[in-house]
């Protein structure tokens, strides 16, 4: 399915529903199924309102009008839903549906079996069954989905510039995946699988106006198709290119040197290793026990390398970082007695944008576009609903 197609049809109804509200009413882009908890085998959940007022459908049928106080039970019984508040049981249902029918609508929504943490949506919500387990959809805003994932995934307490930078990210990944989960009815989970969306974003923080200001704003490649967004949390002042870490060539996944993220809390690390450990290790990876001079074991990566050579085997950093769970795949090897010592530097895979160096960016006064083109060389950032026009029929 091509949701640029569909985004086209749905034109003509969003320009009537503009002619039909008034003018304050927030006018609501492309909505989004968004999987909640999906890795979670959900059994049941409580339902509250926060803002607004709900209708709730079963089956499609209006059960309650003009919702907006006392807690909702459902549970799952096999493929159906057993719905009940604290006074009453209202039967069992194949499907419920919370309708919003006020300009804000948000809802609490907690898992009592297992029982997990409360979150709080935007919009409307849809619980039906899918074999064994219990379907929980997020019917949302675009935007108010990106905000809701830039919360989760860009921390607290930076610059609206970083904000936007990360919008325009997500909005990107967004675009490339919305159908990812299709087969399944949906179009994101809630998992880091797609993107962590752990619940809204008040529409007065920052994050939020950083999201609406960006809107619609998406990342390009020289062939106008949407980039592979990729960011990591530290670079240790030298990208990886996408190649050395997922053998897949990108031009603009290139290495770039950072001065930017270095005086970071990321920046360096330390990891020691017994000698013998490392020997034993780098003969399971085809070193010639026999072969094996210390004085070759000490390397050091002044630009990031892709391979540790030792006689004449090359072991990738990238499956060194792994078999060991290190900070990052960027960092010299020296010997010191019997211990092997890892001088890091960085956090993360490498690739794209380093998130301590945009925050610092944004504190130097760098907008938006200099921190991405920055870290994604030979990108545009583009209006989504022009790309159409730039790159043809797709
Ligand atoms: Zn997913
Ligand atoms: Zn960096």
């Amino acid at each position: 399915m091509d949701f640029r197609y569909i985004k086209k049809i749905s034109c003509t109804v969003i320009w009537w529903t503009i002619l039909l509200i008034p003018l304050s009413y927030p006018i609501r882009s492309q909505e989004l199924k968004i999987s909640l908890y999906n890795d979670h085998n959900i059994r049941s959940v409580v339902l509250t309102v926060s803002e607004g007022e709900y209708e709730i459908l079963v089956n499609d049928s209006l059960l309650l009008n003009g919702w907006n106080s006392g807690a909702l039970f459902v549970r799952r019984m096999e493929d159906k839903l057993l719905i009940r508040d604290r006074y009453r049981g209202f039967g069992i249902f194949d499907k419920v549906e919370l309708r919003g029918i006020m300009p804000d609508n948000s809802f609490y929504i907690r898992p009592v079996s297992p029982g997990l943490e409360e979150r709080e949506y935007d919009g409307n919500l849809l619980l039906k069954t899918d074999l064994e387990r219990l379907l929980i959809l997020n019917i949302t805003g675009m935007e108010n989905y990106i905000a809701g994932v830039v919360q989760t995934e860009g921390g607290e307490g930076n610059l609206p510039e970083y904000y936007k930078t990360q919008a325009i990210i997500c909005r990107t990944y967004t675009f490339g995946h919305i159908q990812r989960h299709e087969g399944e009815g949906f179009n994101l989970c809630d998992g880091v699988h797609c993107q962590a969306y752990k619940g809204r974003c008040s529409h007065e923080s920052i994050i939020y106006s950083g999201t609406i200001q960006t809107s619609d704003l998406v990342i390009i490649d020289q062939d106008s198709t949407l980039i592979t967004a990729a960011f990591h949390s530290n670079c240790g002042g030298m990208t990886a290119s996408s190649k050395s870490v997922w053998l897949s060539d990108k031009p603009y996944l290139q290495p770039v040197r950072d001065p930017f993220c270095t005086n970071h809390k990321n920046s360096i690390w330390q990891f020691k290793i017994s000698l013998d450990d490392w020997l034993n290790y780098l003969i399971r990876n085809g070193v010639a026990g026999e072969r094996i001079n210390s004085r070759e074991l000490s390397f050091r990566q002044d630009v990031r390398k892709e391979y540790y050579i030792v006689s004449g085997v090359k072991i990738p950093f990238s499956k060194i970082r792994e078999d060991w769970n290190l900070r990052s795949s960027f960092f010299d090897i020296g010997i010191s007695g019997t211990e092997v010592i890892l001088e890091g530097r960085g956090y993360g895979h490498g690739v794209g944008l380093c998130q301590e160096g945009a925050m610092e960016m944004a504190q130097s006064g760098k907008n938006y576009n200099t921190i991405i083109t920055f870290y994604y060389r030979g990108v545009s950032v583009v209006e989504y609903s022009t790309l159409g026009n730039l790159s043809g029929e797709r």
